[in-house]
């Protein structure tokens, strides 16, 4: 079955690349809506994160000299993230399904029809996953790996060396435009949406041109929004050092009177590493606790839909009475 396809992709300082993934995606799409996977309606939809280059009037004239190119324009550099967010809940009325890329074409556009595919085989959405991170540095693909392993272990259910790389259907972006948080780390967001989803996997190339938008200070502030975003674990790492240490201090109070009794001790030593250990780990195990009011504020204020709602039988019966 064909599906109405919207591409979305976020451009930041594009304008070496722009002209070059405007061609390769032309042709893809082409071959895409001759093999009858996609309608005619379907389009490719450039998200300008407030580039101070040329990257905006390059998407007007592109969009001037093909209309299946179109974009939209934010009016500040906002990331990576919230640009995606704002090119994914601008498209989500008009498409049925929506895949969304980086405008360098690292990830491979020939798996487009294969995450269609699984899409047409029922799944709502499908995360695009490296098969290999061959192209990567050593310094990269260390701490890349070790950051999924990390959200892992505080309990974020991410997929493996996924990226942003994914299709969503239409009642996807539904659920997601009930996410109302301003700090957003949307690998993160879509598992915890659930509905049937799979993987397709792919290779990673090298961008073609222009520089990465992504250097390492960035990198490390993404993985710092992944973990503060989406788990309460360090507070409860603080709570817990605080009873862990409240509970030395005991011994070392126990071993420093046995210390004084049995004579070896200078005056002054035993009050003063008692209190020491004491004070320090009661302070601590007082910030967790702070840190449980905070974690549950936190939680609140981020105002998450409580439940998504995959099917509802009530709501099959009204349209049927229709
Ligand atoms: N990007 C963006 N806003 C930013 C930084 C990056 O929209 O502030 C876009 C960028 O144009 C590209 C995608 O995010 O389409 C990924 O960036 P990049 O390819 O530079 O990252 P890398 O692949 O090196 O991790
Ligand atoms: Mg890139």
């Amino acid at each position: 079955m064909a599906v109405i396809l919207y591409l979305v992709i976020p451009c930041y300082n594009e304008q070496e690349v722009l002209r070059e993934t405007t061609k390769r995606l032309h042709d893809k799409l082409g071959r895409m809506k001759t093999a009858g996977l996609i309608t005619e309606e379907s389009r490719v939809v450039y998200v300008n994160d407030g580039s101070r280059d040329a990257t905006w009037q390059l998407i007007e004239e592109i969009h001037r000299e093909n209309p299946l190119f179109t974009g939209i324009s934010l009016a500040h550099n906002r990331g990576h993230q919230s640009a995606l967010l704002a090119g994914l809940l601008t498209v989500k009325d008009y498409a049925d399904v929506v895949i969304s890329m980086d405008a360098d074409l690292q990830d491979d556009i020939e798996v487009l029809d294969k995450m269609v595919e699984e899409y047409n085989h029922g799944n709502e959405i499908v995360y695009g996953v490296r098969s290999s991170r061959k192209k990567d540095s050593i310094f990269k693909k260390f701490t890349a790996e070790a950051f999924y392993h990390i959200m892992n272990v505080m309990g974020v259910e991410i997929v493996f060396n996924h990226a942003d790389y994914r299709l969503t259907s239409k009642k996807v972006l539904e659920s997601l435009s009930g996410f109302r948080e301003v700090n957003l780390f949307l690998r993160g967001i879509f598992p915890s949406i659930g509905y049937k989803h799979t993987t397709v996997l792919y290779e990673r190339n090298e961008r073609f041109a222009g520089e990465s938008k992504y250097p390492l200070k960035k990198m490390l502030s993404f993985a710092w929004e992944g973990i503060t975003s989406f788990t309460v674990s360090p507070l409860r790492l603080i709570a817990g050092l605080g009873i862990l240490i409240s509970f030395v201090s005991l011994c070392a109070f126990i071993w420093s009177i046995v210390e004084k009794l049995i004579g070896y001790t200078v005056a002054g030593w035993t009050s003063i590493l008692c209190s020491i250990w004491l004070l320090g780990g009661l302070q601590l195990f007082c910030l967790g606790i702070i840190g449980a009011y905070i974690g549950k504020i936190y939680e609140e204020v981020k105002q998450r839909p409580r439940f998504i709602l995959e099917k509802n039988l009530l709501e099959e019966e009204k349209e049927e009475d229709k």
